[in-house]
């Protein structure tokens, strides 16, 4: 593992420390926020009242209603601007998300979380969606219009934080929206840091953040003067802000909790698979909702699927996720290092078999935990049942394809799958699988064209493309 110290790299190290220094408050006004790698403070975030929460959902009432009448060529031009700004600093925003969140700057990491920011800003800003016509005929016309909701609150998690921020925040403003952001009190740095970018091409007030704990995050979604929560986070929360929306009917979209299966068919050619496999479940360190959190293998494919996973994994870089020499970073709080510590020593307690890993690496940081590849393991095993949301894939033996599909099946979570093999075949299995999503030999690739959203216990409401924008718009029908 190499640190760059070059100048070319001091450069946007340099401009990280500056944005980070623009959104911190200090010492004396903020919580402090660890760097995930090394526990290090790396700024500080101001701690939002109720009462400031009340403040910025009035300002943000008193903006909205200017900015929906700049119409949609406008606001998109302003975003695209924004969009603009973004890509201009996305070095420094990926360091200030790798410190944060602990992601590697390569591969899948801070580099793709920051460009991907831009990417969805401008897709949500060009995207187009007219006004449908429903019925014509003998001089009446009925179309279906998309109007402003009013004021959207935007509540998000830590993994993903300021890319899952600009899926809930671009489309809300795309469709003439304000937006009161309430972000992780885990990654609060990278949400502020990206709506700094972005908010120097917007009016004041039509974009803000609440940067509060878990009672603030309570109070937006209860609010009477909030018209819709866009929530991203666990499916615990998501229950809680249900029974929230009783009392003031926002609408909602809920992106929760995943526990991905896989199904490996007979047949697959698993040393072409293998990389994308590993990815597929490793991606930001394990810490993304949809990766794959459970594989079940052909028992004709078992051995060989285990080995190769274990060994990809046993060889993978890990390190600081500034260090442009790791492929894994850390976990990003102590709390997702014990779930992930706990399902692991569970697993080993039931008798499964922990081929590589298993154990956290203290000589790298506080919240590392090894590459762990688990085999000889069952459904009922909490690490299976359970999403583990860390660097840990339990690989399940399958004999009966039917069967493998019912256990798939079986959990209450259904955001994404994926089926690997002959691709007719994995069609066909794609077909009896109950997910939002189901890949064929790939796992979590996203497209900002593609709409996204779970199932069941995932979550309802479909994100990205004219299906996100129409989630953050009043349907008005129109009869002439
Ligand atoms: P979390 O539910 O603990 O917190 C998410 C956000 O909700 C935070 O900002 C938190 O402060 C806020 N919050 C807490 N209690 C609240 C309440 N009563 N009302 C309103 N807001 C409240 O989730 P997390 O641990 O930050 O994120 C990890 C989870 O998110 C995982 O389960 C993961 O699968 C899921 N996730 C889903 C998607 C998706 O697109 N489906 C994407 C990323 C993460």
């Amino acid at each position: 593992m190499t640190t760059q110290t070059t100048t070319d790299s001091a450069r946007p190290d340099e401009g990280a420390r500056a944005l980070l220094d623009t959104v911190s408050v200090g010492p004396d006004n903020g919580r402090p926020i660890p760097d995930a790698a090394t526990g290090e403070t790396i700024g500080y975030a101001p701690v939002h009242s109720v009462a400031d929460l009340e403040e910025a959902i009035k300002t943000a009432r008193v903006a909205q209603p200017e900015w929906a009448a700049l119409g949609h060529a406008e606001r998109s031009r302003l975003l695209n601007l924004a969009a603009d700004e973004v890509e201009a600093n996305a070095e420094e925003l990926a360091r200030v998300i790798a410190r944060e969140q602990g992601k590697t700057l390569a591969g899948m990491g801070a580099r793709f979380e920051a460009g991907g920011c831009a990417v969805w800003i401008r897709n949500a800003a060009d995207t187009p969606l007219e006004p449908e016509v429903l019925f014509e005929a003998e001089g009446t016309r009925s179309e279906l219009r998309y109007e402003p909701l009013g004021v959207v609150a935007a509540i998000g998690p830590w993994n993903w934080p300021a890319l899952i921020a600009m899926w809930q925040i671009a489309p809300a403003l795309r469709m003439g929206n304000t937006v009161v952001t309430k972000p992780s009190e885990y990654t609060p740095l990278s949400v502020m840091a990206v709506v700094e970018l972005i908010n120097r091409h917007l009016p004041p007030g039509v974009l803000q953040v609440i940067s509060g704990d878990r009672e603030v995050g309570a109070a937006i979604a209860a609010h009477p003067d909030i018209d819709k929560v866009m929530f991203t986070g666990s499916t615990r929360t998501g229950r809680e802000i249900v029974k929230a929306s009783a009392h003031n009917l926002a609408r909602l979209t809920l992106e929760l909790g995943g526990n991905d299966p896989g199904i490996v068919l007979p047949g697959a050619d698993v040393s072409a698979l293998a990389e994308k496999l590993f990815w597929g479940a490793f991606i930001n360190t394990g810490q993304t909702c949809a990766a794959l959190k459970r594989l079940y293998v052909h028992e004709s494919l078992y051995d060989e699927v285990v080995d190769t996973l274990a060994a990809i994994a046993a060889e993978m870089p890990m390190g600081p996720g500034t260090d442009e020499g790791s492929a894994l970073g850390s976990l990003t709080t102590d709390q997702q290092f014990g779930i992930v510590s706990s399902l692991v020593d569970d697993a080993r307690e039931r008798g499964a078999r922990i081929v590589t890993g298993g154990e956290p690496a203290p000589e790298l940081g506080p919240r590392f935990y090894r590459a762990t590849i688990v085999a000889d393991i069952d459904d009922d095993a909490r690490l299976v049942a359970e999403e583990q949301f860390g660097p840990v894939l339990p690989i399940v033996k399958y004999s009966d394809l039917d069967d493998a599909v019912r256990r798939a099946n079986a959990s209450d979570q259904a955001l994404g799958a994926s089926v690997w093999g002959d691709p007719e075949q994995a069609l066909e299995v794609a077909d009896r699988i109950q997910s939002g999503t189901v890949w064929i030999n790939q796992h979590g690739s996203l497209n900002p064209a593609v709409p996204f959203g779970g199932i069941k216990g995932s979550g309802y409401g479909l994100e990205f493309g004219a299906h996100g924008l129409k989630a953050v718009s009043a349907p008005k029908v129109v009869t002439v």
